[in-house]
């Protein structure tokens, strides 16, 4: 017993003394991601252990630098970042370079100044720990966007005129060809295609993404809902990137949307369990056990997604937990019961009735909200189905004809 205590003290004095040559090595990149989007760029360093490291400007030329400290790179990680070829509007190149034996540092060349926010994310799921540096453009073409992220130049506008101009922007409607019954109001309606860049979703057993089947089909309900004059489409998400669940949200209040459609595609541990459902919000009770573990699971998007807390409003959020939910989820149930018609024709129904959970995805008081398990992804045959094209316009076809059925919107026939 006395012997171990002096080693065990001879170890902490030894670690003390050297402290590069007794643990410091032992924290490895595991890996080096880049999530580039239209809405921000993310950069992702994975490591075994928690990751020291430090960030900041340099001016002329503009550069973002990221210094790690006592950390190991495998040379074909280095050799990745060096080939990477940045399409973004305003990264030029992604340098990595050796400080000296265990210090790297990442430079960023900027092609424009921008805002950027670093945060560490405790391991989850499969992943380690993670070091996020999320790098925004100062000015976005969005100006929804441009809001939840408190842009200088839209600070002081209003949110109305905001608004209005997009809404006019998203106007396709062909004046010439304005024949059908139309009233000037316009039906917003935004489209949440779940998950998305390090949250891959549901993943199935040939290794099909729940986040890149979702984010097609809503390209698709788009699609079809730009051949309406008066809807107004907008997606939370246009690309392979992660937007936390309060973001998306905060993007269908501040458009004053009236129809919050969030999709996603199922798994369950059973390969054989099959079928859509959807679902509204419950402020109490979940409808099944499985419901409340779905809801369970798709409300742990944002710590797998990575949830960047530089925006979020607190305020919108205590608002959001505060209202009375009620009248919203009779209204999404109308819907809901609407849109398990439409798919009833075109899939197998997991469940025929529109069940309830508390989805953190459903938390908008005044909007309609419904969220769409396409089918399960955990099941080989739906798999397949989802992966083909003519399966997903089916959906996206049953998701539009709902909409046009509970707005009563007289279809334009182009
Ligand atoms: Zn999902």
């Amino acid at each position: 017993m006395k012997r171990q205590f002096i080693i065990l003290i001879s170890l902490i004095i030894l670690s003390l003394l050297f402290p590069k040559i007794g643990f410091s090595h032992s924290n490895k990149v595991l890996s080096i991601r880049l999530w580039p989007s239209e809405e921000y760029v993310r950069i992702i360093v994975e490591s075994s252990k928690y990751l020291n490291h430090k960030s900041f400007f340099l001016k002329n030329p503009n550069r973002l630098v990221l210094d790690i400290e006592n950390i190991e790179i495998d040379s074909t990680i280095i050799k990745n970042i060096e080939n990477i070829k940045i399409t973004n509007s305003y990264i030029e190149n992604i340098r990595i370079g050796k400080r000296n034996l265990n210090n790297f540092r990442l430079v960023f060349d900027l092609k424009e100044k921008i805002d950027s926010q670093i945060f560490t994310l405790k391991p989850i799921a499969s992943y380690k720990y993670r070091t996020i540096l999320d790098l925004y453009p100062k000015i976005t073409n969005d100006p929804i966007k441009a809001i939840i992220y408190n842009q200088k130049e839209y600070r002081n506008n209003k949110l109305e005129e905001i608004i209005t101009n997009l809404i006019k922007d998203n106007d396709h409607c062909d004046e010439k060809n304005n024949n059908i019954n139309l009233t000037n109001q316009k039906i917003i309606i935004v489209i949440d295609p779940g998950h998305g860049g390090e949250d891959p979703g549901a993943i199935g057993v040939n290794g099909t993404k729940e986040k890149d089947i979702v984010l097609s089909i809503a390209k698709k309900i788009e699609t079809l809902l730009k051949t309406q004059n008066n809807i107004v489409t907008y997606l939370t998400r246009n690309d392979d990137c992660f937007v936390p669940l309060t973001i998306r949200t905060q993007k269908a209040r501040l458009l004053k949307a009236n129809l919050f459609i969030s999709i996603h595609a199922n798994s369950w541990i059973e390969p054989g369990t099959n079928g859509a459902s959807v679902f509204a919000l419950s402020k109490d009770k979940s409808s099944s056990i499985q419901a409340k573990w779905l809801a369970d699971k798709e409300n742990k998007s944002d710590l797998i997604g990575g949830v960047n807390l530089h925006n979020q409003d607190e305020k919108i959020a205590k608002i959001l937990l505060d209202l009375s939910t009620a009248a919203q989820i009779k209204d999404s149930k109308r819907i809901g019961a609407i849109l398990l018609k439409e798919l009833e024709k075109i899939s197998k129904l997991h469940s025929k009735d529109v069940e309830q959970a508390e989805f953190a995805i459903l938390q908008i008081p005044d909007i309609p909200s419904i969220l769409v398990e396409t089918a399960f992804i955990s099941n080989p045959k739906e798999e397949k189905l989802l992966n083909s094209d003519q399966h997903q316009n089916k959906i996206a076809n049953a998701i539009f004809k709902t909409i046009i059925k509970y707005f009563k919107i007289e279809c334009n026939s182009n």
